[in-house]
């Protein structure tokens, strides 16, 4: 290994310059650094929205990269392919990467390390998209956790890694290797439906991510505890957007909020435990990968889902006849993200008042959400559907009506996104309309539906069902 033999970064979820474990890595080594991305099957796989919001994050990554100077390579292939070519191509004898957990990528990851290992390159994985590794949280017996609240108890008060700063320049190789353009892979392809709906309503890339965090520390802290469930309240950080594809770290977010803990600062511990959820939910899919396409929970296989396609087709249209159901729904189209108690209420009519399967929404958020995570995601709706971990008791369901009452008493919410309960609705509202395919045949005049199950209905039918399963 020489000093001038570059080191390959594999870049994937982690979109950013500071607190990158890997790039600093990378820098500090004093070789040439050769950042790589690769369009492979994992990256295909994904939903419309999060892929198209992927290749936003990927343009403004790039062009940071030039701005000190360096270059972002783009190449399309198996992962273990295209590496091994660009070995061949640089002389690289290092290639680095920052870890993920979920199956899909800690599958193609093992099998990538073994093999460039036979080659003789020193592949390796760092840290850098949780504040804890999976491996290093555990019960007194050695266990996982399985419940939140002895795993928050357990890491609240370590010690997170330092911030690392951004480098300023990185080491040019003495030849760039041939990139495709980001343009040709056309990752927004599958957005023709509304991409320019949506598109105001992100907020792409590293400098963006730290300005959201500096405004929600500033200004919606002190009120997050308290305010965080009213539905039309813009109170929570929208990080979640960022975090995803490692635009920010979860170690920014983590100081952000110890620093305005000591400051005194109400809600900052509670902002604290909620990142400490998305880390739940990574140590979750870690220790138990099946969360992400099985139910977590034994004794749930048998359950009687019901398949009623139609229904399903008015829930993604956002026509259950539920008004806070469906302001949830036609919001996710319209904004890429849904509020997180909406996201709850959604999770539970389908699941529960429907008795549609979880992986039926799961599917759905994971084709619309542009903060699609797949923790988080998995954990959520296993959770609301009483198949996941520390779940909610599957006799406890959710009544829409009092929900939307208690967190969205004025309808504030309900009226910014659903047209067909104003005469003359906001734009907010309308814009769903442009979105949404032509082939739903939907418009603002059609009125309110009647309920898909009406609320008394649908619980009795769903605990009848629950019933059922204890006894099958
Ligand atoms: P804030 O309230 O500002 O919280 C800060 C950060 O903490 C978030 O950015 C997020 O990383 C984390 N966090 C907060 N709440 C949760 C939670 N309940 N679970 C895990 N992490 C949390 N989150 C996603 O990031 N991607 C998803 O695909 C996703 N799907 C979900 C599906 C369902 C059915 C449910 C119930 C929840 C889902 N969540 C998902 C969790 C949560 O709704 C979002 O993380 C949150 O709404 C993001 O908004 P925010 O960034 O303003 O969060």
């Amino acid at each position: 290994m020489t000093q001038n033999s570059p080191v390959i970064w594999w870049v994937r979820r982690d979109l950013r310059l500071a607190d990158n474990p890997v790039l600093h890595a990378a820098v500090s080594s004093g070789r040439p650094v050769i950042a790589v991305f690769i369009c492979d099957n994992v990256v295909e796989s994904l939903g419309a929205a999060p892929k198209w919001r992927l290749g936003l994050g990927l343009e403004a990554f790039a062009k940071r990269l030039e701005d000190i100077g360096s270059r972002l390579v783009f190449r399309k292939g198996a992962a273990l392919d295209v590496l091994r070519t660009l070995v061949a191509q640089t002389g690289a004898t290092a290639i680095w990467w920052g870890r993920q957990y979920d199956p899909d990528q800690v599958a193609r990851d093992k099998a990538v390390k073994a093999a460039l290992g036979d080659l003789g390159c020193d592949a390796r994985s760092y840290a850098g998209h949780l504040l804890f590794e999976p491996w290093q949280v555990q019960t007194g017996q050695g266990k996982f956790y399985q419940v939140y609240s002895p795993f928050w108890r357990a890491v609240k008060d370590r010690d997170v890694a330092a911030r690392l700063p951004a480098p300023k320049s990185l080491r040019k190789p003495d030849h760039w290797p041939e990139s495709d353009r980001l343009a040709d892979w056309s990752l927004g392809r599958g957005m023709d439906r509304g991409a320019d709906v949506v598109y105001p309503h992100l907020h792409i890339g590293e400098g963006a991510a730290h300005d959201r965090l500096a405004r929600f520390i500033e200004c919606n802290v002190g009120q997050y505890k308290d305010q965080r469930d009213f539905l039309h309240k813009d109170v929570c950080s929208g990080l979640s957007e960022n975090l995803t594809y490692g635009e920010i770290s979860p170690v920014a977010l983590w100081h952000a909020g110890q620093h305005a803990l000591d400051a005194g600062r109400p809600g900052a511990e509670h902002f604290l435990k909620e990142l400490v959820w998305r880390e739940f939910a990574y140590h979750l899919v870690y220790h138990t990968p099946h969360i992400t396409s099985r139910n977590w929970r034994e004794g749930w296989d048998s359950f009687a889902w019901r398949d009623e396609g139609g229904d399903v087709l008015r829930w993604k249209q956002g026509r259950t006849g539920i008004d806070v159901v469906d302001a949830a729904m036609r919001e996710m189209y319209v904004t890429g993200r849904m509020h997180n108690r909406a996201r709850m209420l959604v999770a539970s009519y389908l699941t529960k008042h429907m008795l549609t399967h979880w992986r039926v929404g799961q599917d759905w958020f994971a084709e619309c959400l542009v903060d699609w995570d797949p923790a988080a995601n998995a954990m959520g709706w296993q959770w609301v559907a009483g198949s996941g971990p520390d779940a909610a008791p599957y006799f406890r369901i959710f009544n829409p009506d009092t929900q939307a009452q208690k967190f969205d008493p004025a309808a504030q919410y309900r009226k910014a996104w659903l047209a067909e309960l104003s005469d003359s609705p906001p734009q907010s509202a309308m814009l769903f309309f442009d979105a949404c395919p032509r082939s739903w045949g939907l418009r603002p005049q059609d009125g309110r539906p009647a309920p898909v199950v009406a609320l008394a209905d649908g619980r009795k039918r769903a605990l009848a069902a629950y019933e059922n399963k204890n006894k099958s």
